[in-house]
C-alpha cells in the first residue's frame, strides 16, 4: 500500500493508506461475484469485493431465491386444490403457517450468504463490507461501519452495484412496500393490492392469489407483461382474472394513499384513493413499478463514467464504460436484468481482463436470452415476439405455429371455467424459407424447466424442421413443440 492525496470527499481527514489490487469489484451480487471469482479463482488476480449489504446481492436476498421459494410454497396450495379431482379427500381449511415458511426461507438465504463468502475466501478474494465511492479515477473509498474509511486502488474497477425498486410519486406512497418489503412480511395479509405489470407484479400477485389472499392488480394497460408476445399478455391476464385476481385494467394511478391503521398482516389497513374519489381498503400495498440503477452515491463524475438519459451506466459490448479501466455490468447497466446474464457478463469480463491471450475479446452475447416468469402458470420466452419478428423480417417471411390445450395433469373432469385457470399455450415464430426459429413462447405447467433445452436449440439456430426431426417424449406437454402443424 502507499499513501495518496486527500480526497474531495474527506478533505478534513488525515491521509489514509491506499491498498493496491489488480481488480476491484463494487457489489457482491450475481455479476460482481461471477466476475471476481473468474478473475481470482481462475486467473489469480488479486481481487477485492466491496459489498454494502448482504453478500449475494438482489438475487439471493430479495430476488430470485426468496421469490422461487415463495412460488414453490404457492404451488403446493395449487396442487392441493387440484388433488380433489384425483380423488384425494382434502379437508377444508388446511392451515398454512406462512411465518414458519418465512423463517425457513430466511435460513436458506443466510446459508447462501455464508456460502458466497466462503467461496470468495477459498478463492483468495478479499471482502470488505461498506459503501464504496470514487475519490480519484482509480481510487475508491469505503466508509465502514465503525466510522473509519479505507481506500483501495486497482487498474481495473468493475461497477456491479445493481438496482433498487422504484416508488411512484403518489402522496402517501411510502405506506406501501416494494419487493424488498414483501420478503420481510411475517404474515400473509388477507387482502393485497399490487401495482405494476412486469415480472415482479405478476409473480408476486400470482403467489398471493394462489394462497387465497384477496389480490387486486392495478395495471395501466389492458394486459400485463407488455414486453412479452401478445399471446402471453392476453392469455395470462385473462387467466389471472379467471383464477380470482381482481384486475383493475387501464388504471390511471392513485390520487393518494392513506395509512388507516398501522400494524402487520390483518391489523394493517391502507386506503387507496382513485382520482375519481372511489376508494379501496387493503391490508398491504405492493409497488412493483420497475427498478432504478444504484449509482447515485458512487461519484461517477470522478472517473468520468457516463450515464444514459434513464440513469443507467452506458457500456459497450465488452462492458467498458466511458472511463478507461472502469467497467459495468448487470442491472446497473439495464441490460436484460437477469441473474445469469449478470453472471455470464461478469465471467466473460474476468476472462477478458485476466485470462490468456485467446480470451482477450471475450464477451457475452445478448441475443436469444431465454427467460421465465414464475407466474401461475409459468411463462417461458426466447427470441423475438411475433410483432418484433414481423417488423424485423417482413410479414411475408414469417410463419407462426400455435397451439392451445389442456395439459393431461388437468384433464380430470374440470369445468370449462376451471380449465380456463390452467391453460397451456405455445407459439413458434419462424423466419425465412428455412423456417428458422426466431421466437418461442410457451406458458403452462412445467414450462420453466422446459425452456432451457429449447433455448440451446434456438441459440444454435434450429429450424422448425430440426424441431420436428426430434422424436417426441410422450406423454408430456413439451412434445407439442416438436409435433406442431
Ligand atoms: P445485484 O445482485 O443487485 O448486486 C449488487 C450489489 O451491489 C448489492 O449486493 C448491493 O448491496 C451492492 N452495492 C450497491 N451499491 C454499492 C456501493 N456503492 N458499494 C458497495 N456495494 C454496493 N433474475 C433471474 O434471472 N431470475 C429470477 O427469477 C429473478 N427474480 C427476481 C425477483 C425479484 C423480486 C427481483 C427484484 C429481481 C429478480 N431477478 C431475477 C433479477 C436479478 O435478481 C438481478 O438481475 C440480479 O441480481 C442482478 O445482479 P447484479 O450483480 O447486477 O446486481
Ligand atoms: P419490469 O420492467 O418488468 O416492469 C415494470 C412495470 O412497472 C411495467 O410493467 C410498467 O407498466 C410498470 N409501471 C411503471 N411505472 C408505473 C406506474 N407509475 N404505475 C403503474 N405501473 C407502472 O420491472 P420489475 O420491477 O417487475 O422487474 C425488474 C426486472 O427484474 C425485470 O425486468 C426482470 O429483468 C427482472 N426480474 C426477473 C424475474 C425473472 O427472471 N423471473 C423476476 C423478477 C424480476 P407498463 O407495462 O404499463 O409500462
Amino acid at each position: 500500500s502507499y499513501p495518496i492525496s486527500e480526497s474531495k470527499s474527506s478533505s478534513t481527514m488525515a491521509p489514509v493508506d491506499v491498498q493496491q489490487y489488480d481488480y476491484i469489484v463494487l457489489g457482491g451480487g450475481s455479476g460482481g461475484s461471477g466476475s471476481a471469482r473468474r478473475a481470482a479463482g481462475w486467473y489469480g488476480a488479486k481481487t477485492l469485493i466491496v459489498e454494502s449489504g448482504r453478500s449475494g446481492g438482489t438475487c439471493v436476498n430479495v430476488g430470485c431465491v426468496p421469490k422461487k421459494m415463495t412460488w414453490n410454497f404457492a404451488t403446493i396450495q395449487e396442487t392441493i386444490d387440484i388433488g380433489k379431482h384425483y380423488g384425494y379427500e382434502i379437508p377444508e381449511g388446511i392451515k398454512v403457517d406462512y411465518n414458519k415458511f418465512k423463517k425457513t426461507r430466511d435460513a436458506v438465504i443466510k446459508r447462501l450468504n455464508g456460502a458466497y463468502e466462503r467461496n470468495w475466501s477459498k478463492e483468495g478474494i478479499d471482502l470488505i463490507h461498506g459503501r464504496a465511492h470514487f475519490t480519484e479515477p482509480k481510487v475508491i473509498e469505503v466508509a465502514q461501519e465503525d466510522g473509519s474509511v479505507a481506500r483501495y486502488t486497482a487498474p481495473h474497477i468493475l461497477i456491479a452495484t445493481g438496482g433498487r425498486p422504484n416508488l411512484p410519486k403518489v402522496p402517501g406512497a411510502e405506506h406501501g412496500i416494494t419487493s424488498d418489503g414483501f420478503f420481510e412480511m411475517e404474515d400473509l395479509p388477507p387482502k393485497i393490492a399490487v401495482v405494476g405489470a412486469g415480472y415482479i407484479a405478476v409473480e408476486l400477485a400470482g403467489v398471493m392469489n394462489a394462497v387465497n389472499v384477496e389480490t387486486h392488480m392495478f395495471i395501466r394497460g389492458e394486459h400485463f407483461l407488455r414486453k412479452f408476445d401478445p399471446m402471453v399478455q392476453k392469455t395470462m391476464t385473462d387467466r389471472y382474472e379467471a383464477a380470482g385476481v381482481h384486475m383493475h385494467r387501464h388504471h390511471a394511478g392513485f390520487k393518494e394513499i392513506q395509512l388507516v391503521r398501522d400494524g402487520k398482516g390483518k391489523d394493517r389497513l391502507i386506503k387507496l384513493i382513485n382520482h375519481d374519489g372511489s376508494e379501496l381498503e387493503v391490508n398491504e400495498l405492493l409497488w412493483a413499478v420497475g427498478r432504478a440503477p444504484e449509482v447515485e452515491d458512487l461519484s461517477l463524475e470522478i472517473p468520468g463514467v457516463k450515464l444514459s438519459p434513464s440513469g443507467y451506466i452506458v457500456v459497450d459490448e465488452y462492458q467498458n464504460t466511458s472511463a478507461e479501466g472502469v467497467y459495468a455490468l448487470g442491472d446497473v447497466t439495464g441490460q436484460a436484468e437477469l441473474t445469469p446474464v449478470a453472471i455470464a457478463a461478469g465471467r466473460q469480463l474476468g476472462s477478458r481482463l485476466f485470462g490468456p491471450p485467446e480470451l482477450k475479446s471475450s464477451k457475452i452475447s445478448y441475443e436469444n436470452i431465454p427467460t421465465v416468469v414464475f407466474s401461475h402458470p409459468e411463462v417461458g420466452s426466447v427470441g423475438l415476439t411475433e410483432p418484433e419478428a414481423r417488423q424485423r423480417y417482413g410479414d411475408d417471411k414469417i410463419k407462426v405455429y400455435h397451439t392451445k390445450f389442456t395439459a393431461m395433469f388437468y384433464d380430470v373432469g374440470l369445468s370449462p371455467e376451471e380449465k380456463a385457470k390452467n391453460p397451456t399455450e405455445m407459439k413458434i415464430v419462424c423466419a425465412g424459407p428455412q423456417e428458422k426459429v426466431v421466437g418461442l413462447h410457451i406458458l403452462g405447467l412445467g414450462v420453466g424447466e422446459m425452456l432451457q433445452g429449447f433455448g440451446v436449440a434456438v441459440k444454435m439456430g434450429a429450424t422448425k424442421q430440426d424441431f420436428d426431426s426430434c422424436v417426441a417424449i410422450h406423454p408430456t406437454s413439451a412434445e407439442e413443440l416438436v409435433t406442431m402443424r
